[in-house]
């Protein structure tokens, strides 16, 4: 029953045309007798008429499932079956359906629907996936109670919910809280457990389980503290607690995202779970701390209040990353992390919001739902949410966040229900709020000021320009944190957030006695790109907000790189002078100083010289970057030693913030070094490196300095049996080399037995490392657009949503010159061309090439 022939026109969905499901569902029985190439699935659903639901027929979705027998009320039916799902007669009142079908998880390489990863058999079924293992009404706002039993010879099977009994070959589950089927979850493989226990504030226990492949057991620590940590800080922050006897988390080594937040059985992709000190870097302990936090705070925003349709995305995953934003925040550095979040949504978010891919927070359209998990509907989506509680407040935030899960626990809302919780709880009107949900687009904000008798106003503008399908924007509110510091550097007025809600506005600020600098934008209040002519130099010296006092200098190194791009300037000593006070600055935390260091990146280069008129020349940025940095190498010559020897950790490895912070001002230092031994403090950091964090920047700073032998060889030989890490050496041997010797790494390491493409950890070592790497990327020779799009279309066969997600690092393509934009023509072509291409790959190109 398969169809595999290609959809032509794939179908539009849209918001507009939102109808409930003709029936509830009072309960789902499962049944699964697992077998790689012909797992049976009996199920056994209870419906009954929906009475707020327009007359329709009976429709359940099924993709890729075999139907073996379905009945009614015990009666054999015949139903019509299409490559979407099945139709049937059915009787006006409640009844029993009843279905068998069989489908392949061996044959399963999409990793959506039932599939096996590794020996073991796992599910992912957001946003769709559900569908792949029997027919289902699979829409988020069919809820039911689940009770699943699972057949199998594996020692461990899981599923959602509480342990209702196991025997040998089999376990039953019962999730006691209705679900929608996205959130279903089934597990069955040879794993070890790492056990942990949690007291609920009610004094509930709950048992905790990390499932691992056995060999990972020593990986699975810290992943149980940052779990144990989350659950008191939900309740602390939020008062959550808890809801099941048991809370399990499994690692899968094939997974096309970070995790997933079934109900009570989170599935990660084993790298955002698995750590150790001699395995993984800081950044990856803090990523897992924050993925596990993520996740389990879903099972308040996500699970207990669900979104109505895949178009209330945000309504979970921005709430959720702001929740985790939080919890990073107050378990390590508040500064640290808003900057790190802004690198993040200016590298991911931005590009996204300003080119062809561009689309609102709440979409209104979409074929493939797979391609809206985008940075504007997760990090846009969250800096929406911090920007509605700047406005409203800390107090009321907490309020309306309370009436939130009172008026909607057990519902699937809307982003409609979300804002009117917040009028309603602070009568504040959000009708001009709620465009930050419906218009796409970077606002660019204008400040410009004046000063008279004592009186210092701000002007500030907004705009915001065209978007795909959207011509004309309206002001949006923007929240613009604002203080005023004097000319002696101390602050005449402390952090005021001002209500931008015209297309222009004037702020006046009286009784001053001298000319104020203006600090504006403070902690970013909003995702924005601003234009303001101050004295960035004041504002680095003596800016109280550490968010700003970075931004000062980030922007000034940007302005230094565009003189040394476009006029060929010196770099900017005045800057270095202002920036190497701060790096001397033993009073700030490494951590901040390190990000002190760390430039913009090069698509950032690459938008801001478009934006001022000039098309980049990606050569020419990694040539101004490289110059740069060498500059500060030699002017810093004398105190490099002195800040590495600051930033040494003699105490036991520990992944906290701490410990992170001096390291990875250590990584700075020496990358500088680097460039002034040839390689020989990276050398000795190499030898006596104990943790993969010193390790793997001792590594990349010997590729860099061309002294990879014999390291490189080292390393593998070392780690060629932690998949993990064998993922690091592959995508470092891309990103640390120069342009086109990153191509020709590309090119060897495919043809490395490792290279096991099919995995896409592993896939995206290698080839998002070479889209991330801007200069061999957009190489001018187009060997880079042209190796990527072979794999593309390759991999399509096998994962079209793995692959879908890597087309995005073609979106950015109209900022360069004729030729590269030819040659990248020319491949996006090519994928279009390809035969059955997967409906993901097909919208997400034809965006591309409708710009
Ligand atoms: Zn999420």
């Amino acid at each position: 029953m398969k169809d595999a022939s290609p959809q032509i026109t794939p179908e539009t969905i849209y918001l507009k045309d939102y109808t409930a499901f003709g029936w509830q569902i009072e309960d789902v029985h499962l049944t699964f007798h697992l077998s790689p190439g012909a797992t049976r699935v009996v199920s056994k659903i209870h419906f009954a008429p929906n009475p707020d639901a327009p007359a329709q027929e009976f429709f359940l979705h099924g993709e890729e499932v075999n139907l073996i027998r379905a009945s009614i009320n015990g009666e054999v039916v015949s139903p019509q079956v299409d490559a979407h799902g099945l139709r049937c007669d059915v009787p006006s009142g409640p009844f029993l359906w009843e279905c068998e079908v069989e489908i392949a998880p061996e044959a399963n390489t999409a990793l959506e629907g039932l599939y096996m990863s590794s020996g073991m058999y796992c599910t992912q079924c957001e946003a769709e996936g559900f569908r792949k293992i029997t027919f289902y009404p699979d829409r988020p706002d069919v809820m039911a109670v689940f009770t699943t039993r699972v057949e199998g010879e594996m020692p461990v099977l899981l599923s959602n919910g509480n342990l209702k009994g196991q025997g040998d070959g089999w376990a039953e589950w019962h999730d006691p809280w209705p679900k929608p089927a996205y959130l279903f979850a089934l597990v069955a493989g040879d794993l070890v457990n790492h056990p942990g226990a949690f007291k609920t504030m009610s004094g509930k226990d709950v048992a905790l389980n990390i499932y691992v492949r056995p060999g990972d057991e020593g990986k699975c620590a810290f992943g149980m503290e940052a779990l144990i940590a989350s659950m008191k800080w939900d309740e602390e922050v939020y008062g959550r607690e808890y809801d099941l006897d048991i809370f399990n988390i499994v690692a899968v080594d094939d997974f096309n995202m970070g995790a997933m937040e079934n109900k009570g059985l989170n599935v990660f992709n084993s790298s955002c779970v698995l750590a150790s000190p001699e395995t993984s870097t800081d950044g990856n302990f803090e990523r897992i701390e924050a993925i596990i936090a993520h996740e389990y705070f879903h099972n308040w925003t996500g699970n207990r209040i669900t979104c109505r349709d895949w178009f209330q995305l945000c309504l979970k995953e921005g709430l959720t990353v702001f929740r985790d934003g939080q919890f990073t925040s107050d378990l390590r550095s508040a500064p640290v992390k808003r900057i790190e979040d802004v690198i993040q949504l200016r590298a991911r978010q931005f590009p996204e919001d300003q080119g062809p891919l561009a689309h609102p927070v709440r979409p209104e359209s979409f074929q493939e739902i797979n391609n809206f998990y985008t940075a504007t509907v997760y990090e846009k989506g969250a800096e929406v949410i911090g920007m509605l509680k700047t406005l409203v407040g800390d107090d009321a935030y907490a309020k309306a966040v309370d009436l939130y899960f009172d008026r909607h626990d057990g519902d699937a809302a809307t982003i409609e229900d979300w804002l009117k919780v917040f009028e309603d709880s602070t009568g504040r009107d959000l009708a001009q709020f709620k465009r930050w949900y419906s218009q796409a687009g970077t606002p660019f904000v204008d400040v410009s000021e004046t000063w008279e008798d004592g009186t210092f106003t701000l002007t500030l503008s907004q705009k915001t320009p065209p978007s795909p399908g959207q011509d004309v924007k309206e002001p949006y509110v923007i929240p613009v944190a604002v203080g005023l510091i004097g000319p002696n550097g101390d602050e005449v007025l402390e952090t005021q957030v001002l209500e931008l809600t015209e297309a222009e506005q004037s702020f006046a600020f009286e009784g001053l006695s001298a000319r104020p600098v203006a600090s504006v934008l403070r902690g970013f209040s909003a995702p924005v790109v601003l234009t303001h002519d101050v004295d960035r130099a004041f504002l680095l010296a003596h800016d109280s907000d550490p968010f700003n006092r970075w931004e000062a200098s980030r922007s000034l190194a940007r302005d230094c790189l565009l003189a040394m791009i476009r006029d060929g300037a010196a770099p900017d000593a005045a800057w270095l002078d202002g920036l190497e006070k701060v790096l001397r600055d033993s009073t700030l935390d490494p951590a901040y100083r390190a990000l002190m260091l760390s430039g913009p990146t090069a698509a950032e280069m690459a938008q801001l010289l478009h934006e001022n008129g000039v098309t980049p020349d990606p050569q020419a940025i990694w040539d101004a970057q490289d110059q740069l940095s060498q500059a500060m190498a030699e002017r810093w010559q004398a105190f490099l030693p002195e800040l590495t020897q600051a930033s040494n950790v003699t105490a036991p490895y520990k992944p906290n913030a701490d410990q992170s912070g001096k390291r990875s001002l250590g990584a700075a230092m020496l990358g500088l070094t680097r460039r002034l031994d040839g390689g020989a403090a990276a050398q000795a950091q190499y030898q006596a490196a104990d943790n993969m964090t010193l390790q793997l920047s001792a590594l990349a700073n010997l590729v860099r300095a061309g002294q990879e032998d014999p390291a490189l060889g080292h390393f593998y030989d070392q780690w060629k049996n932690d998949r993990l890490v064998l993922d690091k050496w592959f995508g470092l041997q891309v990103s640390a080399s120069a342009p086109e010797q990153a191509i020709d790494r590309v090119d060897t390491l495919v043809a490395h037995p490792d290279f096991d493409w099919q995995n896409p950890n592993r896939f995206r070592a290698v080839f998002g490392a070479l889209a991330m790497h801007h200069a061999a990327f957009h190489h001018v020779s187009g060997r880079a657009y042209a190796l990527l799009t072979d794999w593309l279309i390759k991999l399509d066969d096998k994962n079209p949503q793995t692959t879908a997600r890597m087309c995005s690092a073609f979106q950015t393509w109209k900022r360069y010159d004729a030729g590269r934009q030819a040659l990248i023509k020319t491949q996006l072509d090519r994928i279009m061309a390809k035969p059955n291409l997967s409906r993901d790959v097909s919208e997400m190109v034809s965006r591309i090439l409708a710009s």
